[in-house]
């Protein structure tokens, strides 16, 4: 199957309201054009020069997420353009952010990314560090984002019991944030291998690589 049928495929099994991130890290623009030319519009990218070359090389109308680690030397390069960062794992990038969407008087939408997975090599911050920073309404100090949810990623596992359990912890979190926050509407899991099971579980955007484009180098 083709990127525009995967897509259509990807949208009959997932309901209208969830956002669906087209993740085109490594793919070039023909493959991000097919996806655009079936009304894709918002795509996800991990690396911050991959993420200009293409925001400058394709339609400006193309809603841009960041999505991987992201550094805080390298905010500068995606503020001007970037429409969602779901990848917010410490207050000190927060800050950051807040500092270069005000050159750009601009407002950018952010997401706390928190780690529940029990792989080390995923990244953000742990609960306690996000319940910590609810406590203290850390987020009140910057005028210049606005956070709309949390974000997280499960093990890579196919054990669906624990994929499930950790898609549970990601919503507490998310609703816990919501009481001091209630303005919270975002909740970002899912991924190929799991995106069914996080919708399922309350996910409001998944970010879908190789289901739509396919395996990756
Ligand atoms: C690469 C990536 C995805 C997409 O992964 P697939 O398994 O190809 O769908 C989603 N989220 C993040 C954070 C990623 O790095």
């Amino acid at each position: 199957m083709g990127i525009a049928e995967n897509l259509k495929k990807i949208r009959t099994e997932i309901p209208g309201e969830v956002c669906i991130i087209a993740v085109s890290k490594f793919k070039p623009l023909d493959d991000i054009l097919a996806a655009y030319q079936t009304g894709q519009r918002d795509f996800g990218e991990n690396y911050v020069q991959e993420m200009v070359i293409k925001a400058e090389n394709l339609p400006q109308d193309i809603r841009w997420h960041f999505i991987g680690h992201l550094q805080r030397n390298k905010v500068k390069y995606i503020a001007p353009f970037v429409t969602l960062i779901h990848s917010v794992d410490s207050l000190k990038l927060l800050a950051e952010i807040d500092k270069q969407a005000a050159k750009q008087q601009r407002k950018i939408e952010c997401l706390l990314q928190v780690h529940v997975a029990d792989e080390e090599t995923k990244t953000g911050m742990s609960p306690e560090e996000l319940v910590e920073i609810l406590e203290n309404k850390a987020l009140d100090d910057f005028s210049n984002v606005k956070v709309k949810g949390i974000m997280g990623m499960s093990t890579f596992t196919d054990d669906l019991n624990q994929v499930k359990k950790e898609f549970e912890t990601i919503v507490s979190l998310f609703e816990r944030a919501k009481q001091v926050y209630p303005d919270f509407s975002e909740i970002s899991m899912g991924m190929s291998g799991d995106y069914l099971l996080a919708v399922a579980c309350g996910s409001t955007m998944v970010r879908i690589g190789s289901t739509i484009f396919g395996t990756r180098k």
